[in-house]
């Protein structure tokens, strides 16, 4: 997707302060975090929100949820527990038409 922000965050032509990265996923700061660590885990495959999944992303989607454990490895502030947050369009709060998935531990600021 041509004006996709996060497809140019995860073919790396804007930047971004990546954490984690594999051939299907990519991983970085929120740049407006709302904890003390806030990540956003991002499939590289632009697929616009969680309604627009389909049959072919059940196991891509499974992995992404792999990835959390190995998150909570890096950051001490994640070991007793953290939330992952979909926003889910317009009335969900969702800005970026790129699934996400957030990743907050430590101090919240706001949400959830
Ligand atoms: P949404 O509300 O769509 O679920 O959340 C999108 C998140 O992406 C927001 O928390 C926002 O701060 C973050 N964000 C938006 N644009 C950028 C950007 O260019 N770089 C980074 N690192 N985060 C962004
Ligand atoms: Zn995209």
């Amino acid at each position: 997707m041509e004006d996709c922000i996060f497809c140019k965050i995860a073919n790396k032509q804007e930047k971004a302060e990546i954490v984690y990265e594999d051939e299907e996923f990519v991983v970085f700061k929120d740049i407006n975090p709302k904890a003390d660590i806030h990540l956003l885990i991002v499939p590289k495959k632009h697929i616009e929100s969680v309604n627009e999944l389909s049959e072919e992303d059940i196991e891509l989607i499974g992995r992404m949820f792999l990835i959390p454990k190995r998150l909570k490895e890096k950051f001490p502030e994640a070991k007793d527990g953290y939330n992952l947050v979909f926003n889910v369009g317009k009335g969900g709060g969702q800005i970026i038409n790129h699934l996400h998935l957030h990743f907050l531990a430590g101090k919240r600021y706001g949400w959830p």
